[in-house]
């Protein structure tokens, strides 16, 4: 309930306050502290994902001064998957971009599986999203003065919500159209297997309110993908991607 009521009062200060303030980018490197994610032979997923992460943003704070850079994890620390979402939405994130690194279940066993994957929230959660949002909004009815307050927003009209449909269409395409620029680059800047652009409910996408993809870097239980993911080379191309794509989604 307080999440749907937050996320409805971050819309409206959206809709009020326009493009006036500078465009912010959240970089979320998966896992981190007690949580190790995937295991590779020589290395740690969480590790992998903070060194392109903090490559990644380096770039864009070098390249794109009018881009405020916030991370949802710096160090090697513990976050919750809901505080990553948070973090996004009390920043008011522009675009969300989540870092991850791939492991089939055969784990240490090892895989010849390889390739790069870009995710982005599922339809089914949009439309999930709206339904919830719908029915937790109808408590502001019992506010007083709702009407001023919001705006004139009638928490059981349907009009009410085309904003929200729309808001959330742009979003999607927003999504997958940095998630296919992201694919691209990873195969050719950086000569990865392009595997795809895929939508899922991720919880940690779940809860944001803008544009945001989850990025799979590659398996860590291959051993050349997980050997090429801890050299500088590696770091530097796959870190260059994900920037390449961005400044092209940004302008
Ligand atoms: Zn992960």
């Amino acid at each position: 309930m307080k999440r749907a009521l937050t996320y409805i009062v971050l819309v409206f200060s959206l809709l009020m306050t326009g493009n006036a303030s500078a465009y912010t980018l959240v970089i979320d490197p998966g896992h981190g502290g007690k949580d190790a994610g995937a295991l590779g032979f020589i290395s740690k997923e969480k590790d992998i994902n903070l060194a392109i992460a903090l490559e990644f943003g380096r770039l864009v704070e070098q390249n794109c001064p009018d881009v405020k850079v916030v991370y949802t994890r710096k160090t090697d620390t513990f976050i919750e998957l809901d505080e990553r979402a948070r973090i996004a939405n009390r920043n008011k994130a522009d675009l969300f971009v989540s870092i991850h690194t791939n492991s089939t279940a055969a784990g240490k066993a090892g895989t010849t599986a390889r390739g790069t994957e870009t995710y982005t929230l599922g339809m089914h959660r949009a439309a999930d999203n709206l339904a919830v949002a719908k029915r937790e909004n109808s408590v502001i009815t019992l506010e007083a003065n709702y009407e001023e307050k919001y705006e004139g927003f009638d928490p059981k009209s349907s009009e009410s919500y085309i904003i929200f449909e729309l808001m959330q269409d742009e979003h999607m395409k927003q999504s997958v159209k940095f998630a296919g620029l992201v694919q691209q680059q990873f195969a050719t800047h950086a000569g990865r297997v392009n595997k795809g652009v895929f939508q899922a409910g991720f919880l940690v996408l779940r809860n944001t309110s803008m544009p945001s993809a989850l990025i799979e870097l590659g398996y860590i239980n291959n051993r050349q993908e997980e050997q090429f993911l801890n050299t500088k080379d590696g770091i530097a191309k796959m870190s260059r991607s994900i920037f390449n794509a961005f400044k092209s989604y940004y302008k």
